[in-house]
């Protein structure tokens, strides 16, 4: 009957409503680029995580916000800062000279993880944009080797010589062990007065491994008018007291077991 009918809309309504609360249920109306959106799908990335859900919509608005997002390990963390930073970097190499963006991760591994993800979700945009020029919809023209977007990765255990290497390409992004980037900042004097979009990935553990003062010292490098996220899977004080220092009145993020 109607009631029922009444009851039943009111319950659907109730739930867009809160979805768009927590920032827009789908990655289709977070106002993405269309080839990053065909990037998304092209890699079976078809909806966005609840910590993706809650975390790009604020990433993207203007002016940029910080944002600190504790969900569980496996919540899909490392799309809720790649998707904005490809976003807000345009997919592209700049032609410019500086960095755009700096991820910093607790190890090695983590961060040929995360360069992976990005790698092909970059890759997956060029290839959606040829085929949106091929309809002459893409404004920007068609994708080359030179205007790929390039990403360096600053670690230990890498050579050093072919870091210089790396780092003298340009890259618009770098990944990063903190040790290893404080030595590449002094050895080469690297200079990061051009990003503007700060991640710290598995905060928590680049913390419990002592990185503390690193971070410190690097963030004096940094300007401050950039954009800083931080992601973790715990929220120890000393990582509060620390977010507190480094961010701007942060958004925070916070999925605990519901999700
Ligand atoms: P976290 O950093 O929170 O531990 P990850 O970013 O490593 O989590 O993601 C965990 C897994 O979930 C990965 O295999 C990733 O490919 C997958 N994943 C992330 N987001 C989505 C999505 N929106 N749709 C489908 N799979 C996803
Ligand atoms: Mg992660």
């Amino acid at each position: 009957d109607g009631a029922e009918l009444l009851k039943k809309t009111s319950t659907v309504k109730g739930k867009g409503k809160a979805k768009n609360e927590l920032g827009g249920g789908s990655f289709q109306s977070m106002g993405l680029h269309p080839s990053l959106l065909r990037a998304l799908t092209l890699r079976g990335y078809r909806t966005p995580t609840p910590i993706q859900r809650s975390s790009i919509p604020t990433l993207l608005s203007n002016p940029p916000r910080d944002l600190v997002g504790m969900a569980r390990t496996g919540s899909g963390k490392t799309l809720a800062y790649m998707i904005p930073l490809l976003q807000r970097l345009g997919g592209r190499h700049s032609g410019v000279y500086g960095a755009r963006a700096l991820i910093l991760v607790p190890s090695r591994e983590l961060a040929v993880q995360v360069l992976k993800v990005g790698r092909e979700l970059s890759r997956g945009w060029r290839e959606a944009g040829d085929q949106e020029h091929a309809g002459e919809r893409d404004e920007s023209g068609p994708s080359t080797s030179a205007n790929a977007l390039r990403w360096a990765l600053v670690v230990g255990g890498e050579g050093l010589d072919e870091q210089f290497e790396t780092m003298a390409n340009n890259p618009d992004v770098i990944i990063a062990t903190p040790g290893r980037l404080l030595h590449l900042l002094v050895e080469m004097s690297l200079n990061l007065s051009t990003i503007q979009y700060l991640v710290f990935d598995e905060a928590d553990r680049l913390f419990e491994l002592g990185f503390s003062t690193h971070l410190t010292s690097i963030l004096e490098k940094l300007p401050s008018s950039r954009q800083t996220l931080l992601f973790s899977a715990t929220l120890p004080k000393s990582l509060v007291e620390f977010a507190k220092a480094g961010l701007r009145e942060p958004k925070l993020v916070r999925l605990d077991s519901e999700t």
